[in-house]
């Protein structure tokens, strides 16, 4: 066997988590080699040209905060970009862009090759060389050996992939790449446990196909808000997206083939994405729904590809080509790309600690979608965090790990070491508990100082943030100082909106906790001529200021008992009162502490108890 270069850090995938590991691990100082089974599809968007959306949109600004990578390539690729929520509290606000394929992979992949300690290989890794519970290296379908200090495996949906349009099927790591078929083998081996899961994409239209003048367009914010904290201006041309609907036409047309879909025939085993169903599934589901809605998002500023977003199916190409030709819109459209769903291996995530590091090889870590998440941004927060973490250990500093009241990417994290997952992960908004602490406009707040601390932030955006905060804090102490008294024009300003008048004198911060008060409002009675970001800042502080305090506190609690530590090798068998299946559980997932026992499913506020007493008689008697 022939040995190559050794490195610190090998990651294996180039995509979203494959990225941002090798992007940390490098500019972290660490010497790094990425692998990817094609070098042409480093970035590649699998399935919608979109990035963010609900919570999505909040680990991308938490990604930017602490220097990784994928705000800045999405602000480069954008076409359009949406504030969504608006009309809710601020906790739900998300930014969702649209983004050119294209541009996206082109951006990802310039920022990569142009990484000093990073070198780039086309490859397959077929193999983990671990030796005494360490990772050694990999060796790729050459039969050759790379040594790595640490291995990090971002594999996706290529492990034993296996693509099914209809009762055709074909072993594919995605459209028109290959599969990567060792590596699950080699995973297995060492002795972790793996599932198979199922996702799918829609088909992609050809836009000359398309009678837009039927059809909604939906335009963009103007001016477009970006994701990442550095970018100044969003400068790509922004595009329409179109609105059409299925119709009964279509759900007839599902109904009679369902005997020729994989997923109702029994012929797909992996479990697919409850919250991204496929057409025949939402028909199939939502019986009373006569229609559901069809986004069609452009795929880029030089293509006429057209994404059929809400028709995802494993239908045969000739019921796709029926379904989408009996849509409003579409009757004459061509198909570019078919429909398919694919299949593929994962890794039951209770099997890595906080930090993504495998418990039982030293040295491996997992990220994206191989741990059952489904979502670029899910991927790219956990590259994110394996690369980091991996570096700092072989920097021989502490581990980062964000707490659930600190980032989504905690909440993330937390939700797979400790609940595990059996069906693909997406987040949401609902699965975090604070989740005013953790909104998307202040993930600078939350998160910047650490990656400062760790060596990936930029200091001028660093000083960038530092300096929006002080202008925040000036500006709330000013509405807290500045006084307005009862006049005739001030009242009438107020009644004018439906809010009663005042009596006596009273702050302008008092006058903007009314419901009916925003801080444009303020600004017309004191002018401050402030930036949108900073006065919106104010307006949610000021206004939610009780709520913050109420889940601050909530988290200080929780946080006290995430500080009472379960040793790693704690035994739980034997102890008196836990059940069987509440021993399995806790010998499996192993947590480190009684906050995160806590939140494993099954768990009973009883059995905490009595967990929590035994610890403390671990804790007692090792030090006596
Ligand atoms: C058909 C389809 C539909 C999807 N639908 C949705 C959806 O509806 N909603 C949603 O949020 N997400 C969806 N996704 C998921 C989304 O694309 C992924 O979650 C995201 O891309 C995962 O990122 P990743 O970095 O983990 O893996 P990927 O982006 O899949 O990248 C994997 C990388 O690993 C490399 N690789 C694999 N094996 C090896 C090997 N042995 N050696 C070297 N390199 C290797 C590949 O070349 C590739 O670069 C879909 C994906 C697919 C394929």
């Amino acid at each position: 066997m022939f040995q190559e270069t050794e490195y610190d850090i090998i990651v294996i995938g180039g995509g979203h988590a494959g990225c941002e590991s090798a992007l940390a691990s490098a500019r972290l100082g660490l010497k790094t080699c990425l692998f990817t089974i094609n070098i042409d599809s480093i970035g590649h968007m699998s399935c919608n040209p979109a990035i963010g959306g609900l919570a999505k949109g909040h680990i991308v600004r938490e990604i930017d905060a602490l220097g990784g990578e994928m705000a800045k390539v999405a602000d480069k690729a954008g076409i359009q970009f949406r504030m969504l929520n608006l009309s809710k509290g601020p906790a739900v606000w998300a930014l969702r862009s649209q983004a050119d394929r294209g541009l996206y992979k082109l951006h990802m992949r310039k920022t990569l090759e142009q990484q000093a300690n990073l070198t780039i290989k086309q490859s397959i890794v077929e193999k983990i060389i671990v030796e005494a519970n360490q990772v050694k290296g990999v060796i790729n379908n050459l039969n050759v050996f790379y040594g790595a200090r640490a291995v990090i495996v971002t594999t996706g949906t290529f492990l034993k992939g296996l693509i099914h349009i209809g009762l055709e099927r074909f072993s594919a790591g995605r459209a028109g790449e290959f599969a990567s078929l060792g590596l699950s083998d080699s995973l297995a081996g060492i002795g972790l446990n793996l599932g198979r899961l199922k996702t799918g994409t829609p088909p992609r239209i050809d836009a000359k196909s398309i009678d837009f003048s039927q059809l909604e367009p939906q335009y963009g914010d103007d001016p477009p808000v970006p994701f990442s904290y550095s970018t100044e201006k969003i400068t790509n041309p922004q595009l329409p997206c179109f609105i059409t609907y299925t119709n009964s036409s279509v759900h007839v047309i599902i109904r009679a083939n369902l005997d020729r879909s994989p997923l109702y025939g029994g012929v797909i085993k992996g479990i697919g994405p409850r919250y991204c169903p496929s057409i025949e599934d939402k028909v199939m589901k939502f019986q009373d729904k006569d229609r559901h809605q069809v986004f069609l998002e452009p795929e880029g500023l030089d293509t006429k590809e057209y994404y059929a977003n809400g028709i995802s199916t494993s239908l045969p190409y000739d019921v796709q080509l029926k379904i989408v030709r009996s849509i409003t819109g579409l009757h004459s459209a061509e198909i570019m790309r078919p429909a398919y769903a694919i299949e593929y291996d994962f890794v039951f995530p209770t099997q890595l600690n906080h930090t993504l590091e495998t418990k039982i090889v030293k040295g491996l870590y997992l990220a994206g979608q191989i741990n059952g998440t489904s979502g670029y941004e899910e991927a790219g927060a956990q590259g994110l965090m394996a690369g980091i973490n991996a570096s700092l250990k072989i920097l021989g500093k502490e581990p980062l790990i964000l707490m659930r009241d600190e980032a989504y990417i905690g909440v993330l994290i937390d939700d797979l070491v400790t609940k595990g997952t059996n069906e693909p992960y997406r987040m949401f908004t609902s699965r975090a508990e604070y989740r005013l602490l953790l909104r998307h406009d202040n993930a600078d707040d939350r998160l910047m100082k650490k990656g400062m601390q760790i060596g990936l932030l930029d200091r001028d955006v660093f000083e960038k943030y530092i300096d929006r905060y002080e202008k925040v804090h000036k500006e709330m102490m000013r509405l807290k100082n500045t006084r307005v008294f009862p006049s005739a024009e001030i009242n009438e300003k107020l009644i004018l909106i439906n809010t009663s008048p005042i009596d006596e004198a009273t702050t302008l911060e008092k006058l903007l906790k009314r419901p009916e008060i925003d801080y444009d409002f303020i600004e017309n009675l004191s002018p401050q001529n402030l930036p949108k970001d900073i006065k919106d800042l104010v307006q949610i502080n000021v206004k939610y200021e009780g709520y913050i305090k109420k889940q601050q506190e909530l988290a200080h609690k929780m946080r006290s008992l995430e500080q009472k530590k379960i040793p790693n090798d704690f035994i739980y068998q034997g102890i008196p009162g836990l059940s069987r299946e509440v021993v399995e559980k806790l010998t499996q997932v192993r947590p480190q502490n009684i906050g995160q026992a806590s939140r494993i499913p099954g768990i009973t506020p009883a059995a905490l108890s009595i967990i929590l007493v035994a610890v403390e008689r671990y804790w007692r008697e090792k030090s006596s």
